[in-house]
């Protein structure tokens, strides 16, 4: 049944999960999530964002579906990436507060208890706190946590140590989310941003069910530099100082030679400094061009308004939400 029919009401609680090839996965999240959900929540969905999967997960889904409707579905175009996906799911919640979980079973659905006891007693950021980085890779451990150390040193927001995705969001947190439509996404640093009151729950993260990570290295490089471009403009700014700093460095390498010259005559010998300081200068100016650069082709992104995403198949949602349709 839609909603637009008016025969669905408002669920108290909707759970967001995006999915990308995770078929293998929804059955056994299902089965472990919705007794959580029914033992928590007077009310409830749970809707899956397909975000382009190429596997038979809409087949799933819709199988799901039509045994429950609680189940629900939005399918887009193509792969839009995880936190479109996020942004998606959260444009299609019927209006009560939000979950957001991975579809991987890394994210253990019995914390949502205690994310709805935190959320009842007036919390409205409740985010789960990954207590150690043991089912990552080792080398993604490390850079994860260079990231953050350079995060912490430079972003403007500060980010609750071990938190991610898993969260549940007050419906006053949600519509603050969706007002930030930027193509860019660093959903940590949004959920920092918008604030509320906000407090962590501790859990495991348990090793990925069924499949691997949908994140390579390249696509976690552009994750790191999407955050950090979107969040600090110090990149920007750091050639300022940069460059008053040489400047006055030539100054007083000219005011040397001058004096030296007019005492020493000409000296012709120079050629390991010069080659050494044109070479340095040229790197560093190429460096600045290209921070420019990520920095313009990041407003370029933004400034074209394109939609967040395009839907291809809704599953008992309002064919109308959402913020582009069909
Ligand atoms: N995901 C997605 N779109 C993508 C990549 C991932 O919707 O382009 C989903 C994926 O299906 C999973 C969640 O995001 O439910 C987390 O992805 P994954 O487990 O690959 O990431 P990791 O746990 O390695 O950070
Ligand atoms: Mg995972």
């Amino acid at each position: 049944m839609m909603r637009s029919e008016g025969l669905l009401t408002e669920a108290e609680l909707s759970v967001v999960a995006p999915v990308y090839n995770e078929s293998q996965n929804l059955r056994p999240l299902l089965d472990r999530l919705i007794p959580v959900l029914e033992s928590c929540a007077r009310s409830f969905e749970i809707i899956f964002v397909d975000d382009g999967s190429t596997d038979d997960t809409i087949e799933v889904l819709r199988k799901a579906h039509d045994l429950d409707p609680r189940i629900r579905a939005v399918s887009l175009s193509r792969n839009f990436g995880k936190e479109i996906a996020i942004a998606a799911g959260l444009d299609h919640i019927s209006g009560g507060a939000a979950v957001i979980i991975d579809a991987d079973l890394q994210h253990p659905p019995e914390i949502i208890r205690a994310f709805v006891e935190k959320w009842r007693e007036g919390y409205k950021n409740v985010y789960g706190q990954r207590i150690d980085r043991a089912a990552d890779a080792p080398l993604r451990r490390v850079l994860t946590q260079r990231f953050y150390r350079l995060f912490g040193a430079v972003g403007e927001m500060q980010l609750p140590e071990g938190a991610g995705d898993f969260r549940l969001l007050d419906a006053k947190a949600v519509a603050a989310l969706k007002t930030m439509r930027e193509h860019a996404r660093f959903s940590k640093g949004l959920y920092a941003w918008i604030g509320f009151k906000s407090i962590g729950v501790p859990f495991e993260v348990a090793p990925r069910l069924a499949g691997h990570s949908k994140f390579s290295y390249r696509k976690l490089t552009h994750f790191a530099l999407d955050g950090l471009m979107s969040f600090t403009t110090m990149p920007l700014k750091i050639w300022t100082y940069f460059g008053l700093a040489t400047s006055v460095l030539a100054l007083a390498l000219a005011a040397f030679y001058v004096i030296r010259t007019l005492l020493f005559g000409v000296d012709v010998p120079g050629y390991a400094s010069l080659i050494v300081s044109i070479t340095f200068f040229a790197g560093i100016q190429l460096l600045s061009l290209g921070i420019l650069g990520e920095y313009i082709g990041r407003i370029f992104a933004e400034v074209k308004r394109r939609p967040l995403y395009l839907v291809e198949e809704r599953l008992g949602l309002d064919e109308r939400a959402g913020e582009a349709f069909p």
